[in-house]
């Protein structure tokens, strides 16, 4: 599926240190077709891909992910901005009952869904009211009936009328006079969209004035549901979309198309027969899930941006040959300028608690402007082997510098402390690596 064929390409970037434009582009490719094979609109998939490129290709790799992750967040970004980014919710009336009027074709699962509607309404401890529309098929009502039994929840009939607006009109009163706060109702569908199945959709709109309409689309029938649904919304105008039969081998495609070609969000998704298997959709979670992911994506959320992970790498190996000098320790320190949250990264990795300590060494811009210079006035040799500069060759350097040799003094031990630390960062990094880097 969708999700295995992305994980695949993004296991593939997991072992880079670095990813250069190559890189990317091929991995983008791949993205590319899958989401083609789960039967995304093409155009979707054009925009889509532009825009991860554009995001990923020359942008600093945050320190705390790996390159692979970097994408992989970049990716579900966009996702889960495709599909609407927030969920969107149901229109309550302020003014009770709150309409809602169920369409479309056939077979979607509109009379199952206006089923589970209710069910979850009740759940809430609303009111629902059934209200079979669809007059065309006797089963249909029956249909409703029984479900409406199932769930302790009054299905509203009138015998042989062949009137669906006179139905739907006469449900609401009858909600208004038995204080049923919700009407769900439950239209007749074609196999195709037609001129008299609009023609009586739009009739119900004038007389009864839903709060919502909402779309019932098949997942299962791909592309088609797309096109289902822009030519509702065209019609009759959408407020939402309850994308149904996910939980069988839909490809992804509808769900990942509906809201960007239609501009309807989609508001619930259908994922089994039972009448309680309908769930809210959350954009989000549903990239999360298309990426096969879950909660790793809320760390990487906080870890947030960080060191340049070039230079990482080549302090990583200073730091192995226990080579961190005072000219490492200033660019470190421009560093640690620059990324501002370190302490909440390492306070999320496990055992990095008391490296909190690194606050000491936690400076502000004239400190930094301060520590240049007294670097700067250290010979080459010194800077390279801190434990040359003996006592008046820290006077030397405060006057150079124009500090004080408490200044100097300070900034020495700030240094062996980071060393120290960062030591242990770098040991406890490695051993961790299986927690953290490792989806
Ligand atoms: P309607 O013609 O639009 O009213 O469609 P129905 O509600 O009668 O549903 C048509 C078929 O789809 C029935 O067999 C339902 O059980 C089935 N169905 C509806 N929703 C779902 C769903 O979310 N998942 C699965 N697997 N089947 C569903
Ligand atoms: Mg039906």
């Amino acid at each position: 599926g969708l999700a295995d064929k992305l994980q695949e390409t993004f296991k593939k970037l997991r072992g880079k240190g670095k990813l250069s434009e190559t890189d990317i582009n091929e991995a983008m490719r791949e993205v590319r077709m899958a989401l083609l094979e789960a039967d995304v609109n093409f155009k979707v998939v054009k925009d889509f891909i532009a825009k991860i490129k554009e995001k990923a290709i020359g942008q600093e790799v945050m320190q705390s992910l790996t390159p692979a992750q970097f994408v992989v967040k970049i990716v579900n970004d966009e996702l889960t901005a495709l599909m609407g980014g927030t969920q969107s919710r149901i229109t309550v009336s302020s003014r009770p009952p709150t309409i809602i009027m169920l369409v479309g074709l056939q077979g979607a699962g509109k009379t199952t869904t206006a089923g589970k509607l209710a069910h979850l309404l009740k759940k809430q401890s609303k009111r629902p009211l059934l209200v079979a529309a669809d007059i065309y098929r006797p089963a249909a009502i029956k249909q409703l009936q029984v479900l409406g039994g199932q769930l302790d929840i009054p299905v509203f009939t009138v015998d042989e009328c062949k009137d669906a607006v006179l139905i739907a009109q006469k449900a609401v009163e009858y909600a208004t006079s038995y204080a049923r706060d919700t009407v769900i109702i439950d239209t007749a569908g074609r196999l195709h969209i037609n001129e008299d199945l609009m023609q009586e959709l739009k009739s119900i709109k004038t007389k009864v004035k839903p709060h919502e309409i909402l779309l019932v689309v098949d997942a299962m029938t791909g592309q088609d549901s797309v096109t289902v649904a822009e030519s509702f919304n065209k019609d009759l105008g959408l407020d939402g979309v309850i994308l149904t039969k996910l939980d069988g081998d839909a490809r992804g495609g509808a769900a990942l198309s509906i809201k960007a070609v239609t501009g309807c969000p989609i508001k619930f998704t259908g994922m089994g027969e039972k009448l309680d298997a309908l769930e809210i959709f959350h954009p989000d979670r549903m990239a999360s899930r298309i990426l096969g992911m879950g909660d790793v994506l809320s760390l990487i959320e906080k870890a947030g941006t960080s060191i340049d992970l070039e230079q990482a790498k080549e302090m990583e190996k200073k730091l192995r040959k226990d080579d961190f000098n005072l000219d490492d320790f200033l660019s470190q320190l421009q560093q640690v300028r620059k990324l501002g949250p370190l302490d909440q990264i390492l306070g999320m990795l496990p055992g990095m608690g008391d490296l909190k300590k690194l606050k000491d060494v936690e400076i502000d811009e004239k400190e930094l402007t301060r520590t240049e210079a007294i670097i700067r006035s250290m010979t080459k040799k010194e800077r390279r082997d801190a434990s040359l500069i003996n006592g008046s060759r820290r006077k030397r350097i405060a006057m150079g510098s124009g500090t004080r040799v408490q200044d100097v003094n300070k900034l020495l031990k700030q240094f062996a402390e980071a060393k120290k630390m960062m030591k242990r960062f770098q040991d406890m990094q490695k051993s961790g690596k299986k927690s953290f880097g490792g989806f």
